[in-house]
């Protein structure tokens, strides 16, 4: 999956505040991550991958998390849910690539869904999708697109 020794990560930041997620394009990028049981709620940092595609290593701080487990993530430094409008399953924070240009990306909330979007905001419209649970969010991602577009 990789492109060679100099293959450096993306930069995602916050929407609300730009604080960076992955500080120096680094391989994880931290979140705060909120858990709702229905006796308690968590919350706590989670981390995961830089790269896009990569589901492994999810993982949150004094946390064992289960399949389905539900993360509502938001950001460490302002506080700014990540949850993206008309979208209660997803996840949205902003993302630049190694040429500069700027992306948005949705990935699901559920633990083990895989599910990775890469948004060209201008457009409006997906460029890239990851995991193998993309197509089960892609038709509610494509409506939200049209109708908060226009
Ligand atoms: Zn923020």
């Amino acid at each position: 999956m990789s492109e060679g020794r100099e293959a450096s990560y993306d930069r995602f930041t916050c929407p609300h505040c730009d604080a960076e997620l992955n500080p120096g394009r680094g391989p994880i990028i931290q979140m705060r991550g909120e858990l709702e049981a229905p006796c308690f709620s968590v919350t706590t940092d989670v981390f995961v991958s830089s790269g896009l595609g990569v589901y492994e290593g999810l993982t949150a701080t004094g946390v064992v998390l289960r399949e389905g487990a539900k993360i509502e993530f938001s950001c460490p430094q302002c506080g700014a849910s990540f949850s993206q409008s008309g979208q209660d399953e997803l996840a949205q924070v902003r993302m630049r690539d190694s040429a500069g240009r700027a992306f948005l990306v949705s990935f699901n909330k559920r633990f083990g869904k895989r599910s990775t979007f890469v948004i060209d905001p201008d457009k409006r419209q997906v460029e890239r999708q990851f995991g193998d649970d993309a197509a089960s969010y892609r038709a509610d991602l494509d409506k939200a697109l049209n109708f908060f577009g226009s």
